[in-house]
């Protein structure tokens, strides 16, 4: 579903990602670990061509995108609309409830009619724990059910895959819980999901594999729990020894 082949990106003359290939089937979740500074977020956004990459390819669900060659509009289209992503921060509009939050892309880019939109997000409100937030807005929900309600509106948008770039690190522990018991059920509902995290035990229990990157190179990749507990390589034991 998600093929990366000898990714490479530069800013300027500074080469951030040097090298990286992924595949992930429909249904797999991975994880991805690794100091700062070493490229997550910037790989992450190559696999939606947030950032083009410099070199590579890029295949989501059957669309292909080239370093260097022109991509057809459509295509480029497509591709976005299998992804969806959710941040750090969560970027919520605040002038608009949280219903309407939801809906506004589903219209503007699906467009799906307003009935149509809110029966959708009240659906999947109702599976991150929130209906009764419907029409409040983000300024009186928590960082945990901001972040929930950004979950939402991404699956609004019916992606094929999930990106999450470190979803609940702006959060308190107790909330970003509430955050990640969403995500597992995610998972485990079957959605393909990469994540870059830095909770050890998510990337443990809920994904199928682990990916360390360096240094802008995965410098170690396999099954989670070979991974998390018995890292084969000096500098994957050097980054565990360091966060666990
Ligand atoms: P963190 O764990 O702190 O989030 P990261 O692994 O996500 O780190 P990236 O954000 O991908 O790391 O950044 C990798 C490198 O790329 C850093 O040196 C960063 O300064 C650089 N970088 C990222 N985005 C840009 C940009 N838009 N322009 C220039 N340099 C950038
Ligand atoms: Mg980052």
């Amino acid at each position: 579903l998600v093929r990366l082949d000898a990714i490479h990106k530069s800013f300027g003359h500074h080469e951030v990602i040097k090298g990286v290939d992924l595949r992930l089937h429909a249904g797999e979740v991975v994880a991805i670990i690794g100091p700062s500074g070493s490229g997550k977020s910037t790989l992450l956004r190559c696999v939606n061509l947030l950032e083009p990459p410099t070199e590579g390819r890029v295949t989501v669900a059957g669309v292909t995108y080239e370093a260097g060659k022109p991509c057809p509009r459509k295509d480029l289209a497509r591709l976005r609309r299998a992804v969806g992503m959710v941040f750090q921060s969560f970027n919520l509009f605040p002038h608009l409830t949280v219903l309407r939050n939801i809906c506004l892309a589903q219209e503007r880019t699906l467009g799906r009619s307003r009935d149509e939109a809110e029966a959708i997000a009240m659906q999947l409100l109702r599976r991150v724990g929130l209906a009764d937030k419907a029409h409040q807005y983000p300024a009186r929900c928590s960082g945990g059910q901001q972040q929930r309600i950004a979950i939402a509106r991404a699956l609004a948008l019916g992606p094929q895959v999930m990106l999450f770039d470190e979803p609940t690190s702006a959060l308190d522990p107790e909330l970003g819980l509430e955050v990640l018991a969403v995500m597992r059920e995610l998972a485990e509902g079957g959605m393909t999901m990469i994540v870059v995290t830095h909770e050890m035990h998510f990337a443990e229990s809920v994904s199928n594999r682990v990916m360390i990157m360096a240094d802008g190179v995965v410098v170690e990749e396999g099954p989670s729990a070979s991974v998390m507990r018995n890292p084969q390589t000096e500098r994957g034991q050097r980054f565990l020894h360091a966060v666990k």
